[in-house]
């Protein structure tokens, strides 16, 4: 199996967490999100200490909460005492909805509205990570009008591309993302916080990509944004108390993707940052990451109905089940890759047949999965599991054709508990005049 949560009971039944998914299915219906929470909390925990041992007891993750943001995320967040990066005030809201600490928040985006900026600070979050200049300037004007001086952090991009996909790039010199170092954007923008009266800058950031398995990335862009500290030191005097290196560890979708250490990555990136300081002769700042999809990808998997199978003879083959894009748009967006198999006959698959997973709505690009291979008999009843949606599903679907959103059911020592209701048909309603 893919990932050590999961495994085939006697009755040939997938379990996820120790929980018969068939049971689960009958019990809430389908679509339906699972998520192992024991396996968010190991994750994050993962982080934590690797963290501390590589960077001392100031460092520390932050959950990026745009790979899966609703109430009991937050909760397991700040139980375990991660921080957390915010996108909108949508998280935002979410995440003081259940007492989340907002100091410990960072808010990214490379939009920030002068509503989201006021609403922020409102409710008192700990951190921007202002992207522009112009950005920089609204939180500078609704800082002092609120009379406080705001901490922040400015996001650069070092200029490095993370050999992955072109859409989850993010730390390319040509970005939208962040001002650019090799340009002198990121100087200048540096001078100009250091000029305004109710900006506090604390630090830099970068993230450079996302579903990275090289720690060369990571140490790349070390070099970079610890070599920018350097000359900001020597130049306009900085001394920066955070560094962020960014998000974006690679997590298994299927059996061929490599298996990835985070806790030998970190050290190995921790004694390189340690060295490179000492050569550069800065003071080490405290260290940062974001991730996202490591910390609740493989922590997820969504189960599903069988409908219509259609075989086009000499063509392909059809499996339509009974959610799709918009719980799931990934494939859609990035032709992402999942692994696919029957949750109510896993170990039967001595006669295979080749088939695109398709999804019910009204789009050809409706797609999860394409050239899958099922057992030959499956019918319309069985249940499909796709695997590792923890990242970037639930959080993605949308109501396209006006489908309910499924509910995401918590798994937790061997008992299951609603965190998100699914949506019922007056949902979709509520807001319709
Ligand atoms: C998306 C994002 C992350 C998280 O990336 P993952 O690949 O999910 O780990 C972290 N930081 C920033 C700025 C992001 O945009």
């Amino acid at each position: 199996m893919i990932c050590n949560n999961l495994s085939i009971n006697e009755q040939g039944h997938l379990c996820f967490a120790g929980i018969d998914t068939t049971l689960l299915a009958e019990k809430y219906g389908t679509p339906l999100y699972l998520m192992d929470e024991n396996r968010i909390r190991e994750r994050c925990r993962t982080y934590i200490t690797a963290m501390k041992e590589a960077f001392g007891d100031k460092a520390a993750p932050l959950y990026a909460s745009k790979a899966a943001s609703f109430k009991q995320i937050y909760r397991i967040m700040k139980e375990e005492g991660m921080g957390i990066d915010v996108v909108s005030a949508g998280e935002i809201y979410t995440a003081v909805s259940i007492g989340f600490p907002l100091e410990h928040a960072y808010f990214h985006s490379n939009n920030k509205t002068d509503e989201d900026i006021d609403f922020a600070m409102e409710h008192g979050i700990g951190y921007f990570v202002v992207d522009n200049e112009e950005e920089l300037k609204a939180i500078d004007r609704i800082a002092a009008r609120r009379s406080i001086r705001q901490n922040i952090l400015l996001r650069l991009t070092p200029g490095i591309d993370p050999h992955t996909y072109e859409e989850v790039a993010t730390g390319k010199v040509d970005s939208k993302f962040g001002s650019a170092i090799e340009t002198g954007q990121a100087k200048s923008i540096t001078a100009f916080s250091l000029s305004l009266s109710n900006i506090n800058l604390k630090g830099f950031h970068c993230h450079v990509g996302s579903q990275v398995f090289d720690s060369d990335v990571f140490l790349q862009s070390a070099d970079i944004m610890l070599g920018f500290i350097k000359e900001m030191k020597d130049s306009l005097g900085l001394h920066t108390e955070i560094l962020d290196l960014g998000g974006g560890y690679g997590v298994r979708y299927l059996d061929s993707d490599p298996m990835i250490d985070i806790a030998e990555n970190i050290r190995t990136v921790g004694a390189h940052i340690h060295k490179k300081c000492a050569d550069l002769g800065i003071a080490l700042p405290t260290i940062h990451m974001e991730p996202g999809r490591s910390i609740v990808a493989d922590a997820g998997l969504t189960l599903y109905t069988v409908g219509t199978i259609k075989k086009i003879p000499g063509y392909k083959n059809y499996v339509s089940i009974d959610g799709g894009m918009a719980d799931n748009p990934r494939y859609a967006l990035y032709k992402s890759s999942y692994t696919v198999l029957l949750a109510n006959r896993a170990t039967e698959d001595e006669e295979t047949f080749t088939c695109s997973l398709v999804g019910r709505c009204c789009e050809s690009g409706d797609i999860i999965q394409e050239n899958i291979t099922l057992p030959a008999n499956t019918k319309r009843g069985d249940l499909v599991a796709v695997l590792t949606t923890g990242a970037y599903n639930y959080s993605m679907a949308s109501n396209y054709n006006r489908l309910t959103r499924p509910p995401v059911v918590m798994l937790k020592d061997g008992t299951d508990f609603i965190a998100v209701k699914r949506e019922s048909l007056a949902d979709l309603c509520a807001n319709d005049l």
